[in-house]
């Protein structure tokens, strides 16, 4: 501003002064000039008129000196004389006669040069100061000279006079020029100078106070107009200024704004693009992140995210959108390994014209805390700690929906403590609070895993079971096997303050999904299954469905008999010869049964299948493995039929997949010194439809110790020509059913004549299972089929009577 309005002075300074030196140097110069001009003329004039003066002054008094001469008349000769320097420019008058003798004379003093200029004016005029006239006497010629009248002019006078004028003019002259002069730069002051100086002074107190005061000119000419225009343009400028101003103002105020918004916010905020590429990130940001700012630009949003995967997260920012806020819940990992909980909500914004997103994170630890705290207040025993009423009701209609869709089967166990309530009220309710704890850990220690064990309250406790079998049956099976564990838990003495307690259980038991029965409703039929248990006396199970419950319970006493069976070597191995159509034997099929105590012989349709999900079925194929060789070894050394070539052993999917299955037959045969060839395994498809690879892989190293493979019940599983081909297999067995009522022409001779031809084409045996009667053998024969199995020929006998039949066989083909 200072600046301004110095230049401001300056340049009026420049223009006043520039302007007025100049005029008055011009003016003076013309002054001069014109002054000097009419000096020299009046110089000229007066010299002219001086010359004049004095030719018409002498000529005046020629006549009068003549005649003075002419008469010698002295008087009149002064007379003239006299007269003569009267005049101020002569001095010196003289008449002299024609004699020469001066007649009359006289003289005044010269005048002094009294100015500075008479001496260089006199110099100026070359005036004959010397003027010397002859006088004609011609009427009076007397003498021999010429009368003369002599005069000398006062030169200084005349010069002086001249100065005089000289110096007035002179300075009226240069009065007149520099009146002249004032004049004019007074005009030129008050019409140009001083507005166009006010008018500067009122452009620089708009370009230093910014307003427009009152306009400096305003008269109707070319300054008022370039006046006008400017202002125009200024007002024009300060409105953009203003507008720019204010924009520039709110601008700073709203950066200013957010920033320290952004700053001071409890939430961590990220400034992004669109990658996740973190642009700029607040206080919070950094530290909930455990980085400064610095480290933390540049870094991607989802490297610290635990809950999405990297690519996951970018997925999630390409869908955040500019109008509409996106939430999400968030896992966050620090630089200390820290991870928590965030929610974040994240919408695209655009700053400068590049896309940015703000993702808005808030540590959400304290609120999940209170929400899991919430939850378990909500949907947990305070007690002990296991889920209550409400979350199992909410998890059984969950598993109740998802086994109706999956066919599956799962179970409703309800449990009632036998003599609770004599606890609680003889000990009080500290001993039976803990009681209850206790009870609740040993149940979650022995329940599987998947189940969900509940208090109801009270000294209810309720177990779901889920995907427990693909039949109700094997649902009940596992039901009542975790029953009894539970009881067996139970049985243990409780040691509580010092007390030994003994609390027995009874359950109830109800498995779903069962016709349209609902969550409660099957709870419900647990509860009255419960009654029973306790109406029976208590400390035992009971299903809700009588059958149900029989069979469990058989189940349950043949799984128990299995291992004493095992135990105390009730197993025995009946064989069933195989005849070929020319009655000679080539093999025998060894068969278990089951000698049972108090029973009697059981065959194995009475226990197989619950070996086989209770697991004992890989026991008890072992021992059959082995003791079959064992008689195959003795019969081969005692003496076979030439005919018989193999012992056919049943092998269970589950022992054929365990992994020593093909090292534990190598090394019976070993032991046995059986060769392979004499060794027959009998399979079921469906085994090979669910471990192909495997199965395969287990055949082919038997397959190279000389072991057949005959598949089982051919023709009921999913028959697929795939395995038949690529299968080391040697024989097919036809499934009995086939076989039952066999006539030629019939729907079974049909099938069983694909089945042969089948065979015939990849060159496998063929024995026909379940062969009755003459005319199935008959039938047989006519469709190609040679080697028969079947109570016709020979039912499964003892290994002695097996011994004897074959022999006779032997024999009587020798006959
Ligand atoms: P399978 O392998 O199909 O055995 C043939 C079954 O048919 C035997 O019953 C046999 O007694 C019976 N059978 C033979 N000829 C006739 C006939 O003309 N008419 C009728 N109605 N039945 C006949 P079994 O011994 O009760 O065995 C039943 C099933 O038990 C066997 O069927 C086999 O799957 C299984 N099994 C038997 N022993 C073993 C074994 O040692 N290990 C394994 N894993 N399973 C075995
Ligand atoms: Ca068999
Ligand atoms: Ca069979």
């Amino acid at each position: 501003m200072a600046k301004h309005h110095f230049m401001g002075l300056n340049l009026r300074r420049k223009i006043a002064l520039k302007q007025a030196r100049f005029i008055l140097i011009i003016a003076l110069l013309l002054g001069v000039f014109s002054t000097g001009l009419q000096i020299y003329l009046d110089l000229q004039q007066v010299r002219k008129n001086t010359t004049e003066d004095i030719e018409r002054i002498i000529s005046l008094y020629r006549d009068t000196a003549t005649q003075a001469v002419y008469n010698l008349n002295a008087f009149q000769a002064n007379e003239v004389t006299s007269s003569l320097i009267s005049y101020p420019t002569i001095y010196h008058a003289q008449l002299i006669d024609d004699f020469s003798e001066t007649l009359a004379e006289h003289r005044r003093d010269q005048t002094l040069s009294s100015s500075f200029l008479s001496l260089p004016a006199q110099q100026l005029f070359d005036l004959n100061r010397y003027i010397e006239m002859e006088l004609d006497l011609a009427s009076v010629n007397s003498g021999n000279e010429r009368a003369r009248l002599i005069v000398e002019l006062d030169t200084i006078h005349v010069a002086n006079s001249f100065s005089q004028r000289a110096i007035n003019s002179l300075f009226l002259g240069l009065m007149h020029s520099v009146a002249l002069a004032a004049i004019i730069l007074l005009l030129i002051y008050r019409y140009l100078s001083r507005p166009i100086v006010q008018t500067a002074k009122w452009v620089n107190e708009l370009r230093s106070e910014g307003k427009s005061s009152v306009l400096p000119y305003t008269a109707e000419d070319e300054l008022g107009d370039l006046v006008r225009s400017f202002s125009g343009l200024w007002k024009d400028r300060e409105a953009v200024t203003d507008k720019l101003t204010k924009m520039v103002a709110e601008l700073s105020e709203s950066e200013h704004f957010s920033r320290s918004i952004m700053d001071n916010a409890g939430d961590a905020m990220f400034l992004c693009e669109l990658d996740s590429t973190i642009f700029r990130v607040n206080n919070q940001g950094a530290s909930t992140l455990g980085l400064s700012k610095q480290q933390l630009r540049n870094t991607k949003l989802a490297d610290y995210s635990k809950n999405y995967s990297f690519d996951e997260y970018l997925q999630l920012c390409e869908g955040i959108s500019d109008t509409q806020v996106t939430t999400f819940e968030d896992l966050q990992i620090n630089a200390n390994g820290k991870v928590f909980p965030v929610e974040a909500r994240a919408i695209k914004l655009s700053l400068q014209s590049h896309e940015y997103l703000l993702i808005v994170a808030r540590d959400i630890s304290v609120r999940k805390q209170a929400e899991k705290q919430i939850h378990e207040l909500a949907f947990y025993d305070t007690l002990t700690g296991l889920p209550n009423r409400r979350l199992y009701l909410d998890r059984l209609t969950a598993s109740l929906e998802l086994h109706q869709a999956n066919h599956s089967f799962g179970a409703v166990l309800f449990l009632d403590l036998d003599r609770f309530k004599t606890i609680n009220d003889s000990l009080g309710h500290g001993v039976g609070d803990e009681l209850l704890n206790n009870i609740a850990q040993r149940l979650t220690h022995v329940l599987p895993i998947e189940s969900t064990c509940a208090r109801f309250g009270g000294d209810e406790f309720v177990i779901l079971l889920p995907e427990t079998g693909s039949s109700s049956d094997v649902c009940a099976d596992v039901s009542a096997h975790v029953a009894q564990e539970v009881l067996k838990v139970m049985s243990e003495p409780f040691s509580i303050e010092g007390h030994t307690l003994y609390c027995t259980a009874s359950l109830g038991i109800a498995v779903f999904p069962a016709s349209d029965a609902s969550a409660q409703d099957i709870i419900r039929q647990a509860d009255t299954a419960l009654y029973r248990v306790k109406a029976m006396g208590r400390n035992g199970f009971q299903f809700y469905d009588p059958e149900m419950q029989s069979t469990a319970q058989e189940r349950l006493e043949v799984e128990k008999g299995l291992h004493q069976a095992l135990k105390s070597n009730q197993f025995v191995l009946w064989f069933q010869p195989q005849i070929c159509k020319d009655g000679q034997i080539i093999g025998a099929e060894a068969l278990i049964r089951w000698q049972h105590p108090e029973k009697g012989l059981i065959f194995p349709g009475g226990f197989i299948q619950v070996a086989e999900e209770s697991g004992q079925i890989v026991e008890i194929g072992n021992w059959v493995l082995r003791e079959g060789l064992k008689h195959l070894a003795k019969w081969r050394a005692e003496g076979l039929p030439e005919s018989f070539q193999r012992l056919a052993i049943n092998i269970s999917p589950m022992q054929f997949m365990q992994v020593d299955f093909v090292d534990q037959v190598i090394s019976l045969m070993d032991e046995f010194d059986l060769p392979g060839d004499a060794v027959e395994l009998e399979i079921t498809e469906n085994m090979l439809l669910n471990n192909f690879e495997v199965a395969s892989h287990k055949m082919k190293l038997l397959k190279g110790k000389g072991v057949s493979f005959a598949i089982d019940d051919f023709g009921t599983g999913y028959s697929s020509l795939k395995y038949l081909r690529n299968l080391p297999l040697d024989i097919l067995k036809i499934d009995r059913s086939f076989v039952t009522g066999l006539r030629s022409k019939s729907e079974e001779a049909a099938i069983v004549e694909v089945i042969l031809a089948t065979a015939d084409r990849l060159g496998l045996l063929v024995i026909a299972e379940g062969v009755e009667t003459l005319e199935e053998k008959e039938t047989l024969v006519e469709l190609g089929c040679d080697c028969f199995q079947g109570y016709l020929l020979s039912k499964p006998l003892p290994a002695d009577k097996f011994i004897e039949f074959s022999s006779a066989n032997s024999s009587a083909e020798i006959d």
